[in-house]
């Protein structure tokens, strides 16, 4: 058990879990784009440790990258998406393949998908370590997903609540009562506490 901030977290999703999930990740798209030499793009802050072991998994050449965007606050996802910080490099005609840490809503990815329209790509597809497929409204198709996971909130391995737990090499889950009185306490998550994507 971990206490961050104001909450509780119990042990979740293990480091070796993780580990075989990135691998199987890694092996699987590398088999997909055969001699495509993909960019990757890590999604921060979120994204950054996946994005760090994948590509040491990743048995063939590739580029990497990182862009920006916020769009979380507190427990749950909000609609309030800000604008892209980061993407510099020419990316017309290349095949991208989008990192992120976790799909959620997938107010995120819409948002991602948004920007990289205009990119003029040659293939965009989207891979996440963790999924939530009971709190996903969206309908873009998610390519590789790592682990399907409750609709709770999780931190470590990347994911933080309000800045911390990012440095956390496993994933820690919320309790549920904890989860249950704030909700009673202070509305449905997401009024209040920011975090950062
Ligand atoms: P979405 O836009 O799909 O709702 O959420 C995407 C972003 O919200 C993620 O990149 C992440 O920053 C944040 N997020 C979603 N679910 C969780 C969670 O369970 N824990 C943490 N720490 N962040 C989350
Ligand atoms: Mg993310
Ligand atoms: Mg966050």
């Amino acid at each position: 058990m971990i206490k961050l901030h104001d909450l509780h977290f119990k042990p979740f999703i293990s480091e070796e879990e993780i580990e075989a999930a990135v691998k199987r990740m890694a092996q699987t798209i590398a088999n997909d784009l055969k001699d495509e030499v993909p960019v990757f793009v890590g999604i921060l802050n979120g994204s950054f440790m996946f994005v760090s072991d994948f590509v040491k998994k990743y048995p063939k050449p590739c580029e990497v990258t990182f862009i920006k965007l916020a769009s979380y606050e507190g427990v749950k996802s909000t609609e309030d998406i800000q604008r892209l910080i980061g993407l510099t490099q020419d990316l017309s005609g290349r095949t991208v393949v989008i990192l992120e840490d976790i799909i959620d809503s997938g107010n995120t990815l819409a948002e991602v998908y948004r920007i990289f329209k205009s990119e003029n790509v040659k293939n965009l597809y989207i891979a996440t370590l963790f999924y939530k497929p009971e709190a996903y409204k969206k309908d873009f198709k998610l390519h590789y997903v790592g682990i399907e996971i409750p609709d709770r909130f999780i931190v470590g391995y990347g994911l933080d609540y309000n800045g911390l737990g990012r440095d956390l090499p496993s994933v820690y889950q919320l309790k549920q009562t904890q989860y249950m009185t704030n909700i009673v306490l202070f509305g449905p998550p997401g009024a209040g506490k920011g975090t950062q994507a």
